[in-house]
């Protein structure tokens, strides 16, 4: 049978001569004949098949290593990897659209999901539990969970379980009634008068040796704010999808954050639990604080370190999906905690933003 040249090859089989010498330099679709003399490239016509299907895949986005699984497979196999393939893009897509959204809304201030939403029409159940661990002798987390705050504070150190129970007490008014003036003026007043009150505490006392973290969400109808300090954490599901939005205030992040540690390391640094951040009582303790909007079927989550240290995210994600109601998420990832092997005391508050029934009061 005669070869084609290259260009004959390419014309027919919809490729360009330059992809045809990547993926023969690849191994995906090796010529039938390389001339010896000038390194010319001949193909078989029965090759044809094979290069049409490689340019249908390119055409739907498959990469080269994915294309060379298909193409080694035989018809029916290679279909249902083509429709695996496309069964990931769609679950892709479908994150990265909801994404897309919540960042658009960010952004702007006035996304048309916020406004629709609107302050009178959600409303906010929740749930919050403390567990002592499998380790600890004392229980230094506390968690409130309330109708317009959750909070996590995980006291360290002598004297820490009192420090992260005044701090929370000191939040409890913003649970209670809508705030006067900003919310999160109001959240980050509450905090450095928590701080500077801090019971307790041996004096002179700072960051590393006696304290709390403390990770707070207050909200107003769909206005969130979050005061956050320590490595306590805030996460969101949304879309069925976990995004964490606050930042720990570790050695050990810092460490990652400079690129010296990778994040799967950071776990079982001998360091890990040193903070660089906390409420000490010191006036210089300043939360990291910011605004969000909530949408009708977000899910938070706010956790200390007895949860996130030992359950991988993607298993906290797994399980904030599954649970029916807020007190079943927290009592299902303190068991997952303790599973691990329980090796803190493990704070948990939970929070599902739903839409009010339009025949409901507003609370
Ligand atoms: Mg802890």
């Amino acid at each position: 049978m005669e070869l084609l040249t290259i260009g004959a090859f390419a014309r027919l089989s919809g490729l360009t001569p330059k992809a045809l010498r990547l993926y023969d330099d690849l191994g995906l679709l090796p010529p039938a004949r390389v001339d010896p003399g000038s390194g010319y490239r001949c193909y078989d016509p029965a090759q044809l098949e094979q290069a049409r299907l490689v340019a249908w895949l390119r055409r739907l986005g498959m990469p080269l290593a994915r294309i060379r699984v298909v193409c080694g497979l035989a018809a029916p196999a290679a279909a249902a990897e083509v429709a695996a393939y496309w069964a990931d893009c769609e679950a892709d897509h479908a994150a990265r659209r909801d994404l897309a959204l919540a960042l658009t809304e960010e952004l702007s201030g006035t996304g048309v999901m916020a406004m629709a939403a609107g302050d009178d029409r959600l409303e906010v159940r929740y749930a919050a539990a403390t567990d002592t661990g499998r380790v600890r002798e004392h229980n230094q987390d506390v968690a409130f969970a309330g109708p317009r705050l959750l909070a996590v504070a995980d006291g360290f150190g002598p004297g820490g379980d009192r420090a992260a129970a005044a701090v929370i007490d000191a939040l409890r008014p913003l649970a209670e009634g809508p705030a006067a003036g900003d919310l999160l003026t109001a959240l980050q007043d509450a905090v450095q008068e928590a701080n500077e009150a801090l019971p307790g505490l041996p004096a002179g006392a700072g960051a590393g040796q006696a304290g709390t973290t403390l990770t707070a969400l207050a909200w107003s109808g769909s206005r969130l704010a979050l005061a956050h300090i320590g490595d306590s954490r805030a996460y969101l599901l949304r879309g069925g999808e976990l995004f964490r939005f606050t930042h720990d205030h570790s050695y050990v992040q810092r460490l990652v954050d400079e690129g010296r540690l990778l994040p799967d390391e950071a776990a079982a640094h001998p360091q890990r639990m040193l903070l660089l951040r906390a409420l000490d009582g010191d006036p210089g303790s300043v939360p990291d604080t910011a605004r969000r909007e909530a949408h009708a079927g977000d899910r938070y989550l706010l956790c200390s370190d007895g949860l996130s240290r030992v359950v991988p995210e993607a298993h906290i994600r797994d399980a904030l999906r599954r649970a029916a109601d807020p007190a079943a998420a927290v009592q299902h990832l303190i068991g997952l905690a303790n599973a691990a092997g329980g090796p803190d005391n493990i704070a948990c508050a939970v929070a599902d933003v739903v839409s009010r029934p339009a025949h409901a009061p507003a609370g």
